[in-house]
């Protein structure tokens, strides 16, 4: 049975018309992935990787040339001196501790530029005097809100700024907001106006589901820190775990003494079998965030004809692979996760349904029948079950797996009512 048979014809119209609406932007998309590919590639031809740089260690890890040469490549490909890659980085939200530790000292003030952080990061920066937190360890913070447009208020960033100030924390991706994500232009911006007058201010990017969408990275543009996660874009899919951290030298020792222990730093953590999809995933994220980026701006196509307000709209300058739909009802949000659940190639029988996760603050909804677990650069959906209920769609391994399962889920809300066409 062919997908158009089970999808009513309407529906198919609108795919067709969508996909032909976007074939512009889709040819950007494939000369951004052909000047990245380009870009791994020659990360891994000018260090000479082999076969033995595949294999891993066990133990304390010690001498783990595939380690450090991947750790190598992150830094040359995210424009930092140097680089922490490891499976012993647990997901986004610890590399950007990670960062934020190797920043900051008790008495200092971190000033977030780009509003409120992130979800998971507020439980690091810490909102109660739980043990570990930056609050606990008297570590001031103080929050930019965006200006009403949703851009970066520089002038109040800058006046934030006062003589114990260490740190700006930086959010690329909008995270579970509806706002802009910021370019590379806009970031390189905001990094200018703080370092002209104050040079030795670090200033830390939070790059998640950022990476290889533009062909710059933030450690390109001045960002003295840029930090992701290994389930998101650069492990295209292949890493099974783990996080990076790219950036100065001595920041990134900082971060290594904080990751294992002061003396014995970035020297141990056994790779086990984690090098050869690390470095396999990388030289396919190019391809695999690019398609996923296509997609992304597919599902704004169609999901605006639908009448819905998404965000970025899909003929935007785009720097990440998030594309926010605005559903306006919990039972609308759920209807398009089980649509999509149902087209994943693992768990299609299951139903999400929302629930607390460590470190949200609402119930989430999500969908993900992926290979990794919690995988977001594979097709998933998810957002927390607050008005006006936006669901957040990224990823996918393969472009045509994103239009059959936008297709189906689509279908799937014109069965339950929720689109009437
Ligand atoms: C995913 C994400 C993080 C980190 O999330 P983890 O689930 O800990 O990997 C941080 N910031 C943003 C903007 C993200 O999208």
């Amino acid at each position: 049975m062919e997908i158009r048979n089970i999808v009513r014809d309407r529906v198919f119209q609108l795919f067709q018309e969508a996909k032909q609406e976007v074939q512009s932007k889709w040819m950007n998309v494939d000369n951004i992935i052909f000047n990245n590919q380009y870009k791994v590639l020659t990360a891994f031809t000018s260090l000479n990787i082999s076969d033995y740089h595949l294999q891993g260690s066990t133990g304390y890890g010690y001498g783990d040339l595939g380690r450090e040469n991947l750790e190598k490549i992150y830094a040359n490909v995210f424009g930092g001196e140097d680089a922490l890659v490891r499976s012993q980085i647990v997901s986004g939200t610890h590399a950007i501790a990670l960062g934020i530790y190797a920043c900051v000292q008790s008495g200092d003030k971190i000033v977030s530029a780009t509003g409120t952080p992130y979800d998971t990061l507020l439980k690091v920066i810490g909102d109660n005097d739980k043990p570990g937190t930056l609050k606990a360890l008297g570590v001031e913070y103080e929050e930019i809100g965006l200006k009403e447009d949703g851009y970066i208020d520089t002038d109040a960033v800058l006046n934030a700024i006062d003589s114990k100030t260490t740190l700006i924390l930086i959010q690329r991706s909008k995270g579970y907001q509806w706002r802009p994500s910021f370019t590379i232009a806009e970031i390189e911006a905001l990094i200018n106006a703080i370092k002209d007058k104050y040079p030795t201010i670090n200033c830390l990017v939070d790059n998640c589901y950022g990476e290889f969408i533009e062909e710059r990275e933030p450690g390109e543009v001045g960002a003295d820190l840029v930090a992701g996660s290994l389930i998101k874009n650069p492990g295209g899919g292949l890493a099974p775990i783990g996080g990076y951290l790219v950036g100065k030298s001595e920041l990134i020792k900082n971060a290594s003494y904080r990751l294992t222990a002061p003396g014995i730093g970035r020297d141990v953590g056994a790779s086990l079998g984690f090098n050869q999809p690390a470095f396999q995933g990388l030289f396919l994220a190019p391809s695999v965030a690019g398609s996923a980026l296509k997609g992304s701006i597919l599902t704004a196509s169609i999901f605006n004809k639908l009448g819905f307000e998404v965000l970025p709209s899909w003929d935007a300058p785009r720097t990440d692979i998030i594309q926010a739909i605005k559903l306006n009802k919990p039972e609308a949000m759920i209807a398009l996760c089980h649509g999509l659940q149902m087209a994943s190639p693992i768990d299609s029988h299951v139903k999400p349904e929302p629930a607390f996760l460590p470190g949200y603050s609402d119930p989430v909804i999500m969908a993900g029948g992926t290979f990794i677990q919690g995988s977001s650069i594979e097709l998933s959906a998810d957002g927390p079950l607050r008005e006006p209920y936006i669901l957040y769609i990224q990823g996918g391994l393969t472009l045509a797996h994103i239009e059959i399962s936008i297709l189906l889920a689509v279908e799937q809300l014109c069965q339950q009512g929720f689109i009437t066409i």
